[in-house]
């Protein structure tokens, strides 16, 4: 489908305006939460207090007596659940370890609230780790709206997880999960998931933040800035004169509509590039300029743009007028409208964590399943986007999701995978989640090309960020949209890769001569079924496809371009163990039958997938 660039900012309004409140065609409601925020950073102490005005829209058919708030910082203490998780589970995470334990009390990270109001009265609340519970004076009814106001302090924590100050690469403030943060409430409930380690869940809404800090500082984040001929620093319009300040301090003021998420980073050594690209987008580079660094910041350049262009195409058009890179955190890590990644990479590693990061913007900045439970829909599709997107800018011949593949195969091997419906904070080891949130949901994708076909794939997933932007799609809704795409049925795709841990495995058995004929024979040795792709090759030179239906997606995949010619077989019903053909050419003319060569369907074994002759 073609997206026409000069329109960039029209897809939004049409989604803001679908996702207001109650909407009809789902049946689902969407909270909002309307931040105005005041902070004031001592970059002495790395001490902050602030302001939050919080205007909260309840759209949910249900009367509120309680709210919760995020109080992430609280996490990076010891003896917390972030600190006792990272220390018992069987293979911690490198960055955290034990360090949590071993913060002193001006490394620690706080966040607390100080007096909370809503209407104007005053409300009991009480801190319980990394979650403020708040007990309301007067409940929300359905379809109303509260103001919250409160103040806050907090303390930024030594850099450990994500956020933090004082980065191994000397960036002073990765701003992450800083301010008193309100939990989302869905159809399923609250989500006031304590902070143990892994990613989040958040409302969306409209983001008016102001930060006082040193004004030797320079920022970077989520949201556009109100003041930049104020401010300068590279943000400033060509040719203005940015009038000296008197006094110690700067205030930053910045807005970020229908976000559900605000990042800042700042460090008096950042260098501020940016580029604005034709779609009316600008991009922000923000980093430490230091020898092997410079360069390839230099040159990202050419590469964010690229790959801002060609995710607008393939997956939904990018939907803010800015996108920001900024070296800070501990890796990489997304939230709206930017990415903190880490700068002392290569210019492959770095155009790679970029590209990973950005593509976040489609599945967690603007669909943001939950990823508490869905965090191979975010991870997994964002592996999946970006493969594509790092394929196509550097012209590679590999199949993009070769690696995806092999991850999912080596969790199969290690015994460890656990079912990808299993809650991310509660996997049993880190190395089953990451493998089955990045490696097997980018493999959810591709085989999902290879089971409907990739022309309905991808028009199932521009058609799934039209339908479920900004609403935070499940599993079904995903699955829903594919079924519409192409016509099948895919509950049973749905139910055996998501939620068991049973795996593919096909096998060419035998052939067996039939006169001028050949009967071949086809045997499911895997828990898991599957359609069947199976390409015959000639002596000749020709080969052909026989496409063997799954009984239970009551239909067939279009023929796929590029291809070979295809006869589809009767359907395989998923209970039979075997199956067996017949071509209508003789067996000495057969040179090779092979299960899907396109390497698509994830067959753990694929020894037995090819008989040559
Ligand atoms: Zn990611």
């Amino acid at each position: 489908m073609h997206i026409n660039l000069a329109k960039p900012f029209f897809g939004l309004f049409l989604l803001m305006v679908a996702s207001s409140g109650v909407f009809a065609q789902t049946g689902r409601f969407q909270q909002a939460a309307n931040y105005q925020m005041d902070v004031d950073m001592d970059v002495n102490t790395n001490q902050y207090s602030g302001t939050q005005v919080l205007i909260y829209t309840n759209n949910s058919p249900d009367t509120l007596d309680r709210v919760f708030y995020h109080l992430y910082y609280n996490a990076f203490q010891p003896g917390s659940m972030m600190d006792e998780r990272s220390r018992s589970i069987a293979d911690p995470d490198r960055r955290v370890g034990d360090r949590i334990s071993k913060l002193k009390p001006d490394e620690i990270g706080y966040l607390r609230v100080r007096d909370l109001k809503m209407n104007g009265k005053d409300v009991e609340f009480s801190e319980v780790g990394t979650i403020l519970e708040v007990e309301l004076a007067e409940p929300i009814l359905p379809n109303s709206k509260a103001k919250f106001e409160m103040s806050f302090t907090g303390q930024v924590p030594i850099q450990i997880r994500r956020s933090g100050r004082d980065s191994e690469e000397g960036v002073r403030y990765s701003m992450s999960q800083w301010y008193p943060k309100m939990s989302e409430y869905d159809e399923q409930g609250w989500h006031a998931n304590p902070y143990i380690g892994r990613e989040f869940y958040g409302i969306w809404g409209d983001f008016d933040v102001k930060i006082t800090i040193d004004k030797t500082y320079v920022l970077g984040g989520t949201g556009y800035l109100q003041n930049p001929n104020e401010i300068g620093h590279g943000y400033e319009d060509k040719g203005v004169k940015v009038p000296q300040v008197k006094g110690e301090k700067l205030t930053w003021h910045f807005k970020a509509p229908h976000v559900h998420d605000f990042m800042w980073a700042a460090d008096p050594k950042y260098r501020h590039d940016k580029f604005l690209m034709e779609n009316g987008v600008t991009v922000h580079h923000l980093y430490i300029p230091t020898d092997g660094v410079t360069e390839n910041w230099v040159k990202l350049m050419d590469y964010t743009p690229k790959a801002i262009e060609f995710m607008s195409k393939h997956f939904g058009q990018y939907p803010y007028k800015q996108f920001s890179v900024i070296q800070g955190g501990d890796g990489g890590m997304e939230y709206p409208m930017a990415t903190l990644v880490t700068g002392g990479r290569n210019l492959n590693g770095l155009v790679g964590v970029m590209a990973h990061e950005l593509a976040h913007s489609w599945y967690q900045g603007v669909l943001a399943t939950n990823e508490a439970l869905y965090p191979w829909m975010d991870e997994g599709f964002a592996s999946y986007a970006s493969a594509l997107t790092m394929s196509a800018i550097y012209k590679a011949s590999e199949a993009p999701l070769t690696g995806s593949y092999s991850g999912y195969y080596r969790l199969v091997k290690s015994g460890k995978e656990e079912p990808m419906s299993t809650h991310s904070d509660h996997y049993d080891t880190n190395g089953a989640y990451s493998s089955a949130a990045y490696s097997k949901g980018a493999v959810f994708m591709a085989q999902m090309g290879y089971i409907i076909g990739e022309e309905a794939r991808d028009k199932g997933i521009l058609s799934y960020w039209n339908t479920w932007g900004f609403k935070h799609p499940n599993v079904n809704d995903f699955i829903r949209i594919m079924e519409k795409e192409s016509g099948l049925e895919l509950d049973w795709y749905k139910e055996y890769f998501v939620y068991t841990t049973k795996t593919i495995d096909y096998a060419v058995k035998k052939m067996t001569p039939q006169g001028d004929q050949t009967d071949i024979t086809l045997e499911r040795i895997g828990l898991m079924p599957m359609p069947i792709d199976l390409v015959i090759t000639y002596k000749d030179g020709t080969s052909e496809m026989v496409y063997l239906p799954l009984e239970i997606m009551r239909g067939d995949k279009a023929a796929e371009a590029g291809a070979p010619t295809r006869v589809i077989s009767e359907d395989w019903p998923w209970t039979n163990l075997t199956k067996t053909i017949r071509i209508n050419k003789k067996s000495d003319m057969v040179k090779s039958i092979e299960i899907d060569p396109s390497k698509r369907l994830a067959d753990i074994d694929q020894n037995n997938n090819k008989l040559e002759f």
